[in-house]
């Protein structure tokens, strides 16, 4: 075992590339993992290494050994010029426009997009001089009639986290690219194992690694990795200026849980398409919002462009009252209650999008409920929700 480039890692497979990213027994004492290096001061013995900062790390907020074997994982995952790493994956979101956009800016941003990106963009965005417009997700290339001479980025998010709505992202990647344009996209529904964010030309491609990355809801992080080295440096630039940093827990964390994210992935996978047919086939059941499935309006953009799909979907129930909605919910033992999403276990929580889009209207027929499947045994999912559709009835 030896230390592997990223560059280097390209002629493995995922899973392989998972299992050697980052790692340098040679540097970790001889221990399988990186240790987890704690530190502001970096020392230096002669007074000309220090005036050059010649060393391998210069001060802790440059970065350090754990963070740079994350650094050099996610790098190998995304194939850019490079990644930065940031506490959170909101972030991950607001540090590229940040770092791409100045006053006097306008960016275009889908109406699906995650929630508090919009809040970002509506208020400090608006505030530091720079304009948002939203647009209808599904508008594919005809995004192009909707650039201002000074739109200088197009945000994307494939499929939206609430209601799946599939992104043409070759057609907003040429209309975006023909006018001079950045393409921003969070690809935390994929991660870079099931969309290939970079090679279909996005140039700030975001995850919020506390999801699928990290994949055990007990870490926040967020990444985002730049497709051109100038990108990259302005990517970098703005991580510096602003002091973005993670801590090294955090940083192993992720490391560990990234070893076994394509394992995981396909295991949720197969189990979230399980799930998300039979509940497609359930009386209760109006709609299940799902790329993967045949029957999905994105499935064939999904298809053309995308390898896998991960284990997040909702469905709209038949039209029942609030009270059948919370006694369902409250029901299951196998699903929690709670945001986020990615982690091992399933959830299921309610959710309304239809009071804050602009661009466009998101009517459902019924209630809608947002699904995780973890990784419990699929069998026992659909029991659990077996039991809580009677609770539905009952309470209908
Ligand atoms: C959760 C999420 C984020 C933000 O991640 P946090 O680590 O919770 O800040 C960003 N984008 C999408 C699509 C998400 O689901």
């Amino acid at each position: 075992m030896r230390k592997y480039t990223p560059k280097e890692l390209g002629r493995f497979r995922d899973r392989t590339r998972l299992v050697l990213a980052g790692r340098d027994p040679a540097d970790s004492f001889g221990f399988v993992n990186p240790p987890i290096v704690r530190g502001s001061t970096v020392l230096y013995q002669t007074v000309e290494d220090f005036n050059l900062r010649k060393a391998r790390f210069s001060y802790g907020t440059r970065g350090n050994p754990t963070i740079e074997a994350l650094e050099t994982a996610v790098n190998s995952l995304e194939g850019g010029a490079g990644c930065v790493l940031c506490p959170t994956g909101l972030l991950a979101c607001t540090l590229p426009l940040l770092a791409a956009l100045s006053a006097g800016d306008h960016i275009l941003i889908p109406d699906s997009v995650y929630r508090p990106t919009r809040i970002f963009a509506d208020g400090m965005m608006k505030r530091l001089g720079i304009e948002s417009s939203y647009y209808d997700p599904l508008i594919g290339a005809d995004v192009a009639t909707l650039f201002k001479p000074n739109t200088k980025a197009v945000f994307t998010e494939a499929p939206g986290s609430q209601t799946f709505e599939m992104q043409d992202i070759p057609a907003i990647v040429a209309a975006a690219h023909a006018r001079d344009a950045v393409v921003i996209m969070d690809n935390t529904w994929a991660t870079p194992l099931y969309f290939d964010s970079h090679r279909f030309g996005v140039d700030y491609t975001i995850q919020a690694g506390t999801k699928y990355l990290a994949g055990h809801s007990d870490v926040l992080i967020g990444t985002v990795s730049a497709r051109t080295p100038e990108q990259y440096k302005t990517l970098r630039n703005a991580w510096e200026a602003l002091g973005v940093l993670i801590g090294s827990e955090d940083a192993f964390l992720t490391l560990r849980g990234s070893r076994t994210l394509k394992v995981r992935l396909d295991a949720q996978q197969k189990a979230g398409l399980e799930m998300a047919e039979w509940l497609q086939a359930r009386p209760e059941v109006a709609r299940v919002h799902y790329p993967a499935l045949p029957s999905d309006p994105g499935h064939s953009l999904w298809k053309r462009d995308f390898t896998g799909a991960s284990s997040l979907f909702s469905v709209t129930l038949r039209p029942v009252g609030a009270k059948a909605v919370a006694a369902f919910l409250e029901s299951l033992e196998l699903f929690g209650m709670g945001a986020s999403w990615g982690g091992y276990e399933s959830l299921a929580l309610p959710f309304d999008c239809s009071a804050y889009r602009t661009a466009t209207t998101w009517k459902a027929e019924g209630p809608t409920i947002r699904f995780h499947i973890g990784l419990e045994d699929v069998e026992d999912l659909k029991s659990d929700i077996d039991a809580g559709f009677q609770k539905l009835r009952q309470a209908a």
